[in-house]
């Protein structure tokens, strides 16, 4: 992908704090961190979300995000972090590769929470209903 931001950092074109490189797997610093230690883990090959990748590239890079996640929050004298992903615009995603972020914490309360609702049983065991007939079509 010639024109993916993400793509450009893997080769190099665009410099980024790395921290993390194998053949297949890069991690790097987010240029502007929700807290510090932010790390952006990435495919080296271009996927725009988890939800297009194959099985076999989904998995290696969760597994390598997983390893790494505790060592950059220890890294940083953090106790706990995000681990999360933004599939499409309408979820927040701004850079079409996929990338998981690991956030460093140290404290639940110094981010706004999503706010929640409240919703009837009802209407939970009504998505609960088209939830699970959509996943055995
Ligand atoms: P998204 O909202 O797509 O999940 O997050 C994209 C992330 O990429 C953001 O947190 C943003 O700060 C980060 N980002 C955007 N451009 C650059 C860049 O040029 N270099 C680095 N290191 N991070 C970037
Ligand atoms: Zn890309």
């Amino acid at each position: 992908m010639d024109d993916c931001l993400f793509c450009k950092i893997v080769k190099k074109e665009i410099p980024s704090d790395i921290v993390y490189e194998d053949d297949n797997v890069l991690a790097f610093l987010d240029i502007n961190p929700v807290r510090k230690g932010h790390t952006l883990v990435i495919p080296k090959n271009h996927s725009t979300c988890i939800g297009k990748m194959t099985d076999e590239e989904a998995s290696n890079l969760v597994i390598k995000a997983k390893e790494l996640a505790p060592k950059i929050m220890k890294a940083v004298g953090a106790k706990g972090f995000n681990f999360s992903t933004n599939c499409n615009r309408e979820a927040g995603q701004v850079v079409f590769h996929t990338h998981f972020h690991i956030i460093p914490r140290n404290d639940s309360n110094e981010l706004p929470h999503w706010p929640r609702s409240s919703p009837p049983k009802e209407e939970l065991a009504e998505m609960k209903n088209t939830i699970v007939s959509f996943l055995k079509e």
